[in-house]
């Protein structure tokens, strides 16, 4: 039986179009909340813009400049949450700023702003930030798979009686007169279609968004405004996380160390075209390899392992992609003119549960539900059942297992050494050059809705995050998914061909490839 065939024709109080860290929110939210929910992703779940992040769970400093304290001040306190909601995933950070290159201007600008920073984190558990005359050092928060973050919401989400499907397109709405009363969907993977009944639909289509929006057949041009994002990843320069300021154009900047390398970034041009194709040129990576020239003198492109690429979606405003404001915004379309659907545009990976909150506010309100949320207090599946405290979780004494699973699964990992230790084959490594090993593959296909290589290598993972992308245990996540998942050997090898051209896509900038992918911008200087 097709796994659409389990929905076709049902009805939900809410259907969610998009997968990312935003709509996996959503559907955690309404979920406890006891809606009866379902959420679409055409891809993966977490693939989107939210895989093409910094990976900083931050008020943004930078925010200050354009007085956006409303949202900072949502930002750290929503910095807080997370580090309690999900230690595994998210941690503390120091940023040291270097004052080596900044005028006497800036660092006087800079030593308010960080002043500003520690009064709207009150109740922060971080520490404040210290300043000296070489440099200034305060602390955000990082998380190094966004993807996992996403996940664990979906996770949640199905355990409290949510349905979820990845490569799961939605194609068009059931209509009531005006209203939004349901979705066409179609099965990415087997082309099979289906239609839902939802009481209200929510668009947290991303970049996506006025694309969902014109397959609803309520088209909104106009309201979001896209910006390409890209990070080069290098090996290791620095062990600490450092704030730069562009030698090309005084912009932000950050390095950050992340599994052994070091990541730069990041670029803000205009764009436009399908977020998909979102991908570094040689104009990308020459900026940002100049921006760092102060603190890097000998990097080149030539240091550069691989590129990522992505796609913000802002709410529309004019002037300086870098001025716009990161706010997000939901809209309800009972008042916007269009019932039955609730618009999320904007945002940060940050603020994604308050936004998530709030969308699941207004569609409570529609429906007459009256119940809260509880998404700040209960901790995300990995975090459960362990005594793990925010800013020192007691990794092996805790639970037992190796660092390195803990910080992929947190609490969860023991699921994984339980395979392993029923199936001693699974507790073999995928390849000498890494230490994940097969049970992930089994639990990944098992519980964690992976369908792809890329899937596992990627966003189940930090596989992805290695110098070759995880490309050398590819042919062993494909073995133990194909004998989980009935691939022939055609499909398997078909599976480990699709996720080279993967890898190929972030290296596209050596030749030029990635010129064409449709950005009209210019680096905003
Ligand atoms: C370069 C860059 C750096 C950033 N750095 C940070 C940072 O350090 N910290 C931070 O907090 N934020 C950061 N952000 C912002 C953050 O990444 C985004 O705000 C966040 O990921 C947006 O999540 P989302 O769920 O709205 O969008 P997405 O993650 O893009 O999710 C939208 C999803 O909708 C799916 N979809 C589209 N159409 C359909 C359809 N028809 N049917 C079903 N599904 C569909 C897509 O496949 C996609 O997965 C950064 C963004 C960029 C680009």
């Amino acid at each position: 039986m097709s796994r659409l065939a389990t929905i076709e024709g049902q009805s939900f109080d809410v259907a969610i179009i998009g997968g990312g860290i935003v709509g996996c929110g959503v559907a955690r939210d309404a979920a406890r909340r006891g809606l009866r929910v379902v959420l679409f992703e055409k891809q993966d779940f977490g693939s989107g813009t939210t895989s093409a992040s910094t990976r900083i769970v931050h008020g943004g400093l930078r925010y200050l400049e354009t007085a956006d304290f409303r949202l900072v001040r949502m930002d750290l306190r929503e910095r807080e949450t997370l580090l309690h909601i999900a230690p595994h995933l998210v941690k503390p950070l120091e940023f040291a700023i270097p004052f080596a290159d900044v005028g006497a201007w800036q660092r006087l600008k800079l030593r308010v702003g960080l002043a500003m920073y520690d009064a709207l984190a009150f109740g922060s558990s971080l520490p404040r930030h210290r300043a000296a005359s070489a440099e200034a050092a305060y602390y955000d928060a990082r998380v190094d798979l966004p993807e996992r973050l996403a996940l664990e919401n979906v996770l949640d989400a199905i355990s409290a009686g949510a349905r979820a499907f990845n490569y799961v397109e939605v194609t068009g709405a059931l209509k009531d007169g005006a209203a939004i009363s349901g979705v066409r969907v179609r099965d990415r993977v087997t082309g099979v279609e289906a239609t839902v009944r939802s009481r209200l639909t929510v668009n947290a289509g991303g970049p996506w968004f006025e694309r969902v929006a014109g397959a609803l057949g309520g088209a909104l041009p106009g309201r979001i405004r896209m910006t390409k994002g890209v990070h080069l990843v290098c090996p290791s320069m620095t062990d600490r996380a450092l704030v730069l300021f562009s030698q090309v154009d005084r912009r932000l900047m950050f390095a950050i160390p992340r599994a052994g390398h070091t990541w730069l970034g990041t670029t803000d041009t205009d764009y436009s075209g399908d977020p998909g194709e979102a991908a570094a040129t040689r104009e990308d990576v020459s900026y940002i390899v100049r921006s760092m020239r102060g603190a890097f003198p000998s990097l080149s492109a030539d240091d550069v392992l691989y590129t990522t690429a992505g796609v913000r979606a802002l709410v529309m405003q004019r002037g300086s992609t870098s001025s716009v404001s990161r706010m997000h915004k939901v809209v309800d379309g009972e008042v916007s003119g269009v019932p039955g659907l609730v618009s999320i545009m904007g945002g940060k990976i940050t603020g994604y549960r308050a936004i998530a909150e709030e969308a699941t506010d207004t569609v409570c309100r529609r429906i007459g539900v009256d119940r809260r949320s509880t998404t700040a207090e209960e901790p995300l599946p990995g975090a459960r059942h362990s005594r793990i405290t925010n800013h020192e979780p007691r990794i092996a004494d805790e639970v037992g297992v190796p660092p390195h699973l803990y910080d992929v699964y947190g609490s969860r990992a023991t699921d994984v050494t339980n395979l392993a230790g029923a199936r001693p084959e699974l507790a073999r490594p995928l390849s000498p050059k890494y230490p994940d090993i097969g049970a992930q593959v089994v639990l990944a296909v098992r519980e964690e809705l992976c369908v792809t290589v890329a899937d596992f290598v990627r966003r189940r993972t930090l596989l992805g995050a290695t110098a070759d992308q995880g490309w050398d245990a590819a042919p062993a996540v494909a073995a133990i998914m194909g004998a989980e998942l009935g691939w022939t050997p055609e499909q398997r090898d078909r599976e480990v061909e699709t996720y080279e051209r993967d890898i190929a896509r972030t290296l596209a900038f050596r030749s030029g490839a990635g010129t064409g992918a449709a950005g009209v911008g210019h680096h905003d200087r």
